[in-house]
């Protein structure tokens, strides 16, 4: 290796660019293949650098954000759901709403895509650079339960709170004791108009206080959640019931076809 090599290399060890450090040789190479000017070869190993960065906070966020799975809005089918406004669903994945600190809150029944568009969203949220934090409902109310037992409720509701949008998958589910409802609301009026959250639910708004143990409490959260927000109630078919009848009758088309070829032979 060239001395000036090694005095580079030295320079952005101390200056923690550890992309450059660890890529000189090819990263030099690349910038005299292509003829680069002093100016350009500057831009491209600092831009080579800030791109490698920001590809590692991403996965360490992804991972942080615990989704379940990982979803793609551009997986959602749309013409699938016709209930979801296309313009709606157009501004919902602009993620402008997070800048505002607005929330959206996605109800209908089971298989119509609300942990898929919550996740989606998430993983969006995420590449373009934010925090996101995914609990299904009943562990976030578990662990917010578990820590005011232990006195330890606001160091948990400020961890919580850290996340730039937090994601509530399956709200309704299980039903809240009215301490619960009220650790909730806690939650919810601590982000109100500053920090989004995004809520799935199997049950319509209206009737969250049937499963909410504490009346006032779950209007207080209603209020707040609902003040800024997308609202989406999904209509339609299940898609996990779609997909399975859509892999039965193509079961059933190959083996029509796989008859009628053996009785051709057989012929
Ligand atoms: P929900 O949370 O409403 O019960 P999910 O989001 O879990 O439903 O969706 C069930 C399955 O169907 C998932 O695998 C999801 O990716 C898929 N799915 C649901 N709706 C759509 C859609 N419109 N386009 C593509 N996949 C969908
Ligand atoms: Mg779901």
């Amino acid at each position: 290796m060239r001395e000036t090599d090694k005095e580079l290399k030295a320079c952005a060890a101390r200056l923690k660019l550890t992309f450059i450090r660890d890529n000189l040789e090819d990263l030099l190479k690349t910038a005299t293949d292509n003829k680069m000017t002093v100016r350009e070869a500057l831009a491209f190993l600092f831009g080579e650098e800030i791109r490698r960065r920001n590809a590692n906070r991403c996965s360490i966020w992804m991972r942080g954000a615990h989704f379940p799975v990982i979803k793609e809005l551009g997986d959602f089918d749309l013409t699938f759901q016709p209930s979801i406004d296309p313009g709606l669903f157009r501004e919902m994945c602009s993620l402008e709403w997070i800048g505002n600190g607005e929330n959206v809150v996605l109800v209908g029944p089971p298989g119509v895509g609300k942990t898929h568009l919550a996740i989606g969203l998430g993983v969006r949220a995420v590449r373009s650079g934010m925090t996101v934090r995914f609990f299904n409902a009943k562990d976030l109310i578990e662990s917010l339960s578990k820590a005011y037992s232990e006195g330890a409720f606001e160091n948990k509701l400020k961890e919580i709170n850290k996340a730039r949008l937090l994601i509530i998958d399956e709200l309704g589910y299980t039903p809240l004791s009215p301490v619960q409802t009220q650790l909730l609301y806690h939650l919810v009026a601590l982000r109100y108009e500053k920090k989004s959250l995004i809520v799935t639910s199997n049950r319509p708004a209206g009737q969250w206080e049937l499963f909410m143990g504490d009346k006032a409490a779950s209007n207080a959260i209603l209020d707040r959640l609902l003040h800024h927000c997308t609202a989406l109630a999904i209509k339609g078919e299940s898609y996990r019931i779609h997909e399975s009848r859509m892999r039965k009758l193509k079961r059933k088309a190959k083996e029509k076809k796989e008859e009628a070829a053996e009785s051709t032979q057989a012929n």
